[in-house]
């Protein structure tokens, strides 16, 4: 028997939504849920990640994708997300299974409580033979606690559940060395590497939020998580089998063979960062080596307003990102302790301390293929 595959799929609005209607496209629903019950039925797990749900709300607030802003947006998704999971119900149910709505936020995956207790009623649905429909709650969420688009939302639901296989379903069938308009455009089989090709992938689509920039971005993320990511055209019958079982062409990229640890990842993936360290290139290789812990003398100089148990960046003195890591401190102990280099951590903060700024087992070096999410604050001296 082969092994029972966990797959994650995201899906595109261009997929869902008719371009000029914004109406629901039930004939790729069905192709889709076809597939989706073929798999199940053969023991495997499915989660969709889904958009949609701002495109089939457009109409109904009087919007369209060009004239819409943020706010409309937000109420577009919320007239959006019951005519899109009503839809995705009655052909799940033509093809015999239930769905369930999960909507989430960025603090969901952040803050490590929720991300676990997200984690679990996702198992608890699955384990249930429920099919798991994931969305960003757009109504909600306001640009600084979004992940923004559903490339990378899909990505961190693939890390959270450890899929085997995360399958991105848009509507070109892979990644080009540039963009597939240009008759010279090269199809690519295979990455290891996303890297080359952020630069070439620039540009979004209409009706999401993405474009094959955070594809790359998204497949980066899971293949750190050991996931297999898939990029293909949705647009075809048997959208996922044909995929996995390799009978049609869509890009594969490789997952890291030594992949990170759920713990290690849920630090070295998170989207928002609350400050930054910087140590010495020395300090960073030695880090590298050892996993030994970043000590108060490590600190150059720091950034931002933190909490203890914030994550933050670390950056060597060139300005390279090396590490990501939990701070033991709040950023005014770790100023007051970096200011005073010569008094004793426990008469300065009162209380007894190992001195660990990071513990080794709350530090996880960036693989230098790893991607940065964000702009990195501007550093400051501490
Ligand atoms: N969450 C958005 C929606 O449901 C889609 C975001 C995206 O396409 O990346 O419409």
């Amino acid at each position: 028997m082969t092994k029972k595959r966990n797959i994650v799929v995201k899906i595109g609005s261009a997929l869902l939504a008719n371009q000029e209607l914004l109406t629901p496209r039930y004939g790729f629903l069905q192709r889709l849920l076809e597939d989706v019950a073929q798999l199940r039925s053969e023991g495997n797990d499915v989660i969709l990640c889904s958009s949609g749900s701002v495109a089939l709300g457009l109409r109904i607030i009087g919007e369209t994708p060009e004239s819409a802003g943020i706010s409309d947006k937000q109420a577009a998704a919320a007239c959006g997300m019951p005519l899109l999971l009503n839809a995705y119900k009655q052909v799940g149910h033509e093809f015999g299974f239930e769905i369930a709505q999960v909507l989430l936020t960025l603090g969901d995956f952040e803050d490590h409580r929720r991300f676990l207790n997200t984690r679990n009623t996702v198992a608890r649905l699955l384990e249930a033979g429920v099919m798991p429909i994931v969305n960003e709650n757009d109504t909600i969420t306001t640009e600084e606690i979004r992940v923004g688009d559903n490339d990378r939302l899909a990505a961190k639901v693939a890390q959270m559940v450890g899929a085997t296989d995360f399958i991105i379903l848009t509507g070109v069938d892979g990644l080009y060395d540039r963009n597939p308009d240009d008759p010279d455009a090269v199809f690519i089989p295979e990455v290891t590497d996303v890297g080359p090709y952020m630069d070439a992938t620039k540009g979004k689509s209409t009706l999401g939020t993405g474009g094959m920039e955070t594809k790359l971005q998204a497949a980066n993320m899971a293949q750190e998580a050991g996931v297999t990511t898939w990029i293909a055209q949705g647009e075809v019958d048997r959208p996922l089998s044909t995929v996995l079982n390799g009978s049609r062409r869509a890009t594969k990229v490789i997952p890291n063979p030594n992949p990170l640890s759920g713990w290690d990842s849920w630090i070295a993936n998170r989207l928002q960062m609350a400050g930054s360290l910087v140590i010495s290139e020395d300090t960073a290789n030695a880090i590298a080596n050892d996993n030994r812990p970043i000590r108060r003398d490590d600190i150059v100089s720091m950034d931002g307003d933190f909490s203890r148990g914030d994550v933050l960046h670390i950056y060597d003195s060139k300005g390279i990102e090396r590490a990501r890591g939990l701070s033991d401190f709040t950023s005014e102990e770790l100023r007051v302790l970096t200011n005073n280099p010569d008094t004793d951590a426990e008469q300065l903060l009162g209380y007894k301390t190992r001195g660990e700024i990071i513990r080794g087992n709350n530090l996880v070096m960036l693989e230098t293929r790893h991607l940065l999410w964000d702009a990195p604050p501007a550093i400051t001296e501490a």
